[in-house]
């Protein structure tokens, strides 16, 4: 079955979001374990760990419908070594509370070269980045995003994820999230059924659905290609509803978390009913 909901908030402690997550009606959510926009973070407290794991318990949600979203300040290719060691830190710190609360997978952006060196110098440092995450804890999947590769971000290719895929030595921990707004945005297609077809099958054959970990469920405000990162509701930007159908009645999209980052968190409740309402599209086979 498909398992959907939305990035909530976990204002107030991280005990909060399966609560918000559950008053919206979803079977899933993501989450930030910390400020996304600070470097350090208090540790989580042994009850709000407890709170945490009793509240999921009590929601019905399965840890690894859980999608937690690192910091965007993290960049695993940075080219200096300096910021490198420090986001490498960060990330461990991540993959750290993840474990602490029970959780299975960790969603970040793999990072940027910031034009100082090549996309493949900073993807293999990327990868790095990751071996050592995953030698360092157990349990959680590193789960790479595509992006919309604006400015010098790293991702927007499935070339990309396959190449740090490839170097990333316990493939059982490793795993993408896509992002349909980044997806279309980095230049896929995916507002027909034909071009769906076409993505998709891509996807799968450079990368393979056997890694896709998660889905961010975006309409996009810039166009085809524009290379840049802005998330729209679902049905009223660029992209339109058929990827969504298409999404809903595909099989390989089956038991994965499905979140909604869309602009308006008031909408969500009617975005993951109409989600769930394309699933009896007769247009679908
Ligand atoms: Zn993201
Ligand atoms: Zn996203």
């Amino acid at each position: 079955m498909k398992r959907i909901g939305a990035h909530v908030s976990a204002a107030g402690g991280v005990e909060n979001a399966p609560l918000n997550a559950a008053e919206i009606g979803a079977t899933a959510f993501a989450m930030f374990t910390k400020n996304q926009r600070q470097w350090q973070a208090k540790p989580l407290t042994q009850e709000s760990i407890e709170a945490f794991r009793d509240n999921l318990a009590q929601v019905g949600i399965a840890p690894r419908f859980v999608l937690p979203h690192d910091s965007y300040l993290i960049n695993l290719g940075h080219p200096e070594p300096a910021a490198l060691k420090k986001s490498r830190a960060a990330f461990l710190d991540e993959m750290q509370r993840c474990e602490q609360l029970g959780l299975e997978l960790l969603n970040f952006h793999p990072g940027s070269h910031l034009k100082k060196v090549s996309e493949e110098e900073s993807l293999v440092l990327v990868a790095e980045s990751i071996n050592r995450a995953l030698d360092s804890t157990r349990g959680v999947t590193a789960v790479i995003e595509n992006t919309a590769g604006q400015g010098s971000n790293l991702g927007y290719r499935f070339e990309h994820l396959a190449m740090i895929i490839d170097r990333v030595e316990d493939k059982a921990r490793v795993g993408v999230c896509l992002d349909t707004c980044h997806t279309f945005t980095a230049g896929y297609d995916l507002r027909s059924r034909e071009a769906c077809d076409r993505t998709f099958g891509e996807f799968a054959e450079i990368i393979g659905f056997d890694y896709l970990r998660g889905v961010h469920l975006n309409d996009s405000k810039p166009d085809l290609g524009a290379r840049v990162d802005r998330h729209e509701s679902l049905g009223k930007g660029k992209l339109g509803w058929e990827v969504f159908r298409y999404i809903m009645n595909d099989d390989r999209f089956d038991e994965i978390p499905m979140v909604l980052e869309t602009i308006d968190d008031s909408l969500w409740p009617e975005e993951i009913r109409q989600l769930y309402a394309l699933q009896t599209e007769p247009a679908q086979s």
